[in-house]
């Protein structure tokens, strides 16, 4: 078979699976309100959860450190591509999430990666909750290491596979906020299970960075975990801070062996200055953003009373990240469709991202969203399950 059709056959198996996914243009800002293939509506599936991702205060800082260091880092990190905006961010970072230092990563996948895999080999243990984000999954698969999966949020289950592990060393793995579900880990109760059971403990605070905790430093300073409790402390820069890039924070030590080793660190040319200097600006807007966090909280308790009057099943979630089990993927994709319709852009989260049967609605709110707007969300979603149900039956 040559190379064409052999593709050809597999994205129309995906279309035959009803699986086929298309990028959306947007024609212009990626805030509240979009433009997406010449539509105007508005967004509820972005992870802009402070409303920075738009905001002129960024921009500028963006376009100035531009002006003034060009565009490119031209090497990677170890060799010269590592930049006084970098240091200057890196530092900021540690500062905000308590840590004693913080090594900048291009990606949270590229972090999440060479992370994991730098921290583990092939005679070691990796012990990772069910619904783990796949960059996570990804770095345990590369590092080689014997990985045990423990059902989704049980640390009952999670201490289980930790005392089965015999021999290396034992990394226990999991998001904070899960992405599709917006609920949150029992992260006190992991971190004991890894004292007790000498394991590090890593997690990955990208949907919780900027929304919880003092000065939003996230799930983990929310919880007062320090380093000691979890140190490995994984976050992202393209959510709540609105710029890009990723982080791992830690204890000294810690972060240069990582630094000595990640490999999609090493073999990667280090992230453009100005996005640091747009991430730097992020950070001190996110710090002092409580007002942001205060609106952000009264939309996701306004959405959820809304939802919950309508009789829509929505996730156990107090994160942005509200999802509306839907069950069947043909469903959700039409419920998705019916609200374009109506000017609401809710993206249809479908296997293979989530298990067969769980498709859902995945809304996100912003600081950047109106009362006004999930007001009309909630309207639009009554009638399109109302529509869909009558199609249906
Ligand atoms: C988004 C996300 C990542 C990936 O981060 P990028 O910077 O988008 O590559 C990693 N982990 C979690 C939990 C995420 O939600």
């Amino acid at each position: 078979m040559s190379l064409v059709e052999h593709c050809r056959a597999r994205v129309a198996d995906i279309r035959a699976a009803e699986r086929f996914r298309r990028r959306r243009v947007i024609g212009g800002a990626h805030g509240p309100e979009v433009v997406a293939d010449d539509q105007r509506c508005i967004n509820f599936c972005s992870n802009d959860y402070l409303g920075l991702a738009a905001h002129p205060a960024l921009a500028e800082r963006m376009a100035r450190a531009a002006a003034r260091v060009g565009t490119g880092s031209a090497a990677s990190q170890l060799v010269t591509g590592h930049n006084a905006e970098h240091a200057a961010l890196e530092a900021e970072l540690a500062d905000w999430v308590g840590r004693e230092r913080a090594l900048l990563f291009a990606t949270g996948y590229a972090a999440n990666v060479g992370v994991v895999s730098a921290l583990t080999g092939k005679d070691d243990h990796i012990v990772a909750d069910a619904l783990n984000h796949a960059s996570l999954i990804d770095g345990a698969r590369l590092s080689g290491a014997a990985k045990h999966v423990y059902a989704h949020g049980d640390a009952t289950a999670a201490g289980q596979r930790l005392a089965d592990c015999a021999g290396g060393h034992r990394l226990l793995l999991t998001d904070s906020v899960f992405s599709m579900d917006g609920d949150t880990a029992p992260l006190a109760a992991l971190a004991d299970l890894a004292a007790h059971h000498d394991a590090w403990l890593a997690v990955d605070d990208a949907h919780g960075l900027g929304v919880f905790g003092p000065e939003g430093a996230g799930r983990v300073a929310e919880a007062g975990l320090d380093s000691a409790r979890v140190p490995i402390l994984l976050a992202t820069l393209g959510k709540s801070v609105g710029a890009a890039g990723a982080f791992v924070a830690g204890d000294h030590d810690v972060i240069e062996a990582i630094l000595q080793t990640a490999r999609s660190l090493i073999f990667s040319t280090a992230p453009p200055p100005a996005v640091a200097a747009a991430a730097r600006e992020g950070v001190a807007m996110a710090r002092a953003g409580d007002d942001r966090r205060v609106r952000l909280m009264a939309l996701i308790a306004r959405f959820r009373a809304g939802a919950a009057q309508l009789g829509l099943p929505l996730g156990d979630s107090d994160s942005p990240i509200q999802p509306l089990i839907v069950g069947d993927e043909a469903r959700a994709l039409a419920l998705s469709d019916a609200l374009l319709e109506r000017g609401y852009l809710v993206g249809a989260i479908r296997p293979p991202t989530v298990a067969p049967g769980t498709s859902r609605l995945r809304v996100t709110l912003t600081a950047g969203h109106s009362r006004d707007q999930v007001d009309g969300l909630l309207d639009a979603l009554a009638r399109a399950v109302d529509d869909i149900r009558c199609v249906s039956a």
